[in-house]
């Protein structure tokens, strides 16, 4: 049995790994540490087992440490965090904030939980992103964990300093940390700013699906539950130190995944009954295909070209190998969002879908 805190975890990732861990680690108890922004939902954590949502700020420290101490946790899994490229090109503070001073606020907390009075065992796991490699030419090999660091957003730069920081206690204090640096997620509740569940939402409203630049951006694409899978690796078989990439698989151009959106969406409406009643502005309640609605927009400042995800180590240290395909992944995702309109139709309001 164990207590784990889990930071973030009314968010996308963090809420799919706390119905994870809860289902195959069913002796132990969760507790969600959460400031609840735009991106944190209560309703993601419905059904979850002993599992306790603590509404409240990472940067409290107070507060970490109050935690850490009367739930008896030794288990940190770190999710916590400003995600969005977007919002941290045109507000960058949120950034600087949530996953710099956050981080060190948890590390803090933590150092003086668990390595007070001779010490106890602990883990401190921080989830990261492939960004903070920066970007690759299509020739260049993917990145590795020896990749040199070379953030270009904001975003990425705060996520890069939280990752040095998280680096330096294990280097100073002995704090026993793993970190993972994950390529593009996808899967049931994600908030829907994001491409898939925006493209996926958008078409269903009739809504333009606006595509970057030339659309020839590439990224890796990890389902979500292969992730969680690979964190889980990391807990139980990761080293003290150490960093483990993990990937999904599918390095994709944005067209290519955009066309497999609206392949997805058109195939629905042929199998699933009822859809042209529940969606009527959808291209496809007429038999109109949904990629009519790919509009070519201004390009994201500095956007990075290609991400690709060398995750051999994972696969040799951590036994870590995706189980998703691509293609069956983002028909399963579909399916969610038409299965649970409840979670997100009320975020409708702020997302403008
Ligand atoms: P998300 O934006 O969906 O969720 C973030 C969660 O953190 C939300 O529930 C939010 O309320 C909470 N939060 C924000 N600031 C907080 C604070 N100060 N105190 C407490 N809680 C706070 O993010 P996500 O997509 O689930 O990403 C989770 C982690 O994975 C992040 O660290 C992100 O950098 C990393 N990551 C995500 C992806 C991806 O594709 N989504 C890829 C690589 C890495």
């Amino acid at each position: 049995m164990a207590n784990l805190l889990v930071t973030g975890g009314a968010g996308f990732i963090g809420g799919n790994f706390v119905h994870y861990w809860s289902e195959a680690h069913p002796g132990d108890s969760i507790v969600v540490l959460d400031a609840l922004t735009y991106a944190g939902n209560r309703s993601t954590l419905e059904g979850a087992e002993r599992t306790r949502l603590v509404e409240g700020d990472i940067r409290e420290t107070d507060l970490v440490t109050r935690l850490l101490r009367e739930h008896d946790i030794a288990t940190i899994v770190h999710f916590a965090a400003e995600s969005h490229v977007d919002r941290s090109i045109t507000g960058p503070d949120a950034f600087i904030d949530t996953n710099i001073l956050g981080t060190n606020s948890l590390l803090k907390a933590a150092r003086a939980v668990w390595l007070a009075g001779g010490g106890r065992e602990h883990r401190f796991h921080h989830i990261s992103t492939d960004e903070v490699y920066g970007s690759l030419g299509p020739e260049d090999p993917a990145f590795s964990e020896t990749t040199a660091y070379a953030p270009n957003s904001p975003y990425s730069a705060s996520k890069a300093a939280s990752d040095h920081l998280v680096r330096a206690y294990h280097h100073t204090y002995g704090l026993n940390v793993t970190t993972s640096n994950c390529s593009n997620n996808y899967g049931p509740y994600q908030y829907p700013e994001k491409l898939i569940p925006l493209f996926l939402l958008n078409a269903l409203s009739g809504k333009p699906l606006p595509i970057y630049g030339d659309g020839m951006n590439v990224r890796d694409w990890l389902h979500v539950e292969d992730h969680c899978r690979g964190i889980e690796a990391c807990l139980e078989r990761g080293e003290p130190g150490e960093t483990y990439n993990i990937g999904g698989g599918a390095e994709l151009p944005n067209l290519e995944v955009i066309e497999a959106i609206c392949r997805e969406v058109d195939r629905a409406f042929e199998e699933v009954e009822g859809l042209a009643e529940r969606y009527p502005d959808a291209p496809a309640a007429a038999g109109q295909p949904s990629a009519s609605l790919k509009t070519f927009v201004e390009d994201r400042a500095g956007h990075d070209r290609r991400y690709a995800i060398d995750e051999t180590k994972a696969r040799s240290a951590l036994a870590y190998e995706p189980r998703h395909d691509f293609d069956e992944g983002l028909r399963q995702t579909l399916r969610w969002y038409l299965a649970n309109e409840d979670w997100w139709r009320p975020l409708s309001g702020q997302t403008g879908i």
